[in-house]
């Protein structure tokens, strides 16, 4: 293997240790209010506080006593780990006015601000949203309809009848580069939504279904989008995507045929580039931050169907 190491995906770790505190352990609560007590993570609106961006935006994470007065309950909180060698906890605002809590700090939509902040901060701001968002929406059993009740610190939702334990859920996702073609007439296969910004086209992506193999919904997707047989489905890389509980898992493939016919209208249009096409900005990348950027910078720097632009000493187009 030669080149650099490949930068972590953005909101992909590792950025905090997750087995630092164990879950059970409700001592937590004395680090709290230490000395050096923990850092909490706001959440409000599925919005995150960051810092003004004067030069390069950060995460405003907050001492126990400017956050106490918006945790009502101990159990409101979410322990996420030890981060910068400090306990690190998640909690809601639920409040329909955003909170002051910080005069010079403001809540923003991770989505569009993530790629701009230092990499652990946009993973752990990510991490605090997914669980925020998981607990909102199980406030109640899905069995038998009675509350639930916050155990494990914050990973575990507990029906107050029943018993039925509900755990952090994440929807897997597939999203696949697929090229087709050799040498100078190889191609990539990308699509556009209509919804998108004019002239931009992305990966082919979609959710896993259940009973199926991450492979067989690499094939199932490309071909229900695209018309597109796949085959020789490769793993790339993954990406925690809490837009709102995702997580991409990133694919290579090769194509089988090449008429387009989009079948399913979830695309609007899908067309095979080179990469001299991308190369001079005939199409508009994804953003940045997203793995399907990641997958055709790596197309184009790197050889047919490995995904892996490394592996060939060249070098990654460096993130905004
Ligand atoms: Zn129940």
């Amino acid at each position: 293997m030669s080149g650099p190491p490949r930068p972590p995906n953005i909101f992909a770790g590792p950025y905090l240790d997750r087995t630092a505190h164990p879950r059970e352990d409700t001592e937590w609560l004395d680090a709290l209010r230490g000395q050096r007590g923990a850092l909490l993570v706001p959440v409000w609106q599925l919005r995150n506080l960051i810092n003004p961006s004067g030069g390069t935006p950060t995460a405003r994470l907050l001492e126990w006593p400017q956050a106490a007065p918006h945790v009502s309950r101990s159990e409101d909180l979410i322990l996420l780990g030890e981060f910068r060698n400090r306990l690190c906890f998640a909690f809601e605002i639920t409040s329909d006015a955003p909170p002051s809590l910080a005069v010079d700090a403001e809540f923003h939509d991770l989505r569009g601000i993530g790629g701009a902040l230092p990499g652990d901060e946009a993973g752990l701001l990510a991490y605090a949203r997914a669980m925020v968002y998981w607990r909102a929406r199980h406030r109640f059993c899905g069995a038998c309809g009675a509350p639930t009740a916050s155990g494990r610190s914050g990973h575990l939702l507990k029906c107050t009848q029943c018993g039925t334990p509900q755990f952090p859920r994440i929807d897997p996702a597939i999203i696949v580069l697929v090229s087709g073609g050799e040498g100078t007439e190889e191609r990539a296969l990308l699509g556009r939504q209509a919804i998108w910004p004019p002239g931009r086209y992305s990966t082919i992506a979609g959710f896993v279904e259940p009973g199926e193999s991450l492979e067989d919904a690499v094939i199932r997707e490309v071909l229900e989008e695209t018309g597109i047989e796949a085959t020789a489905p490769a793993y790339h890389s993954s990406q925690p995507w809490p837009f709102p509980a995702s997580l991409m898992l990133g694919f290579t493939a090769r194509a089988r045929s090449t008429a387009i016919a989009c079948r399913d209208g979830e695309l609007e249009d899908a067309r095979w580039f080179s990469r001299e096409d991308v190369a001079m900005g005939k199409i508009l990348l994804p953003p940045p931050q997203s793995i399907s950027c990641r997958l055709i910078q790596d197309w184009l720097h790197g050889s047919p169907g490995s995904g892996d632009g490394q592996k060939h000493g060249k070098p990654a187009i460096p993130r905004p």
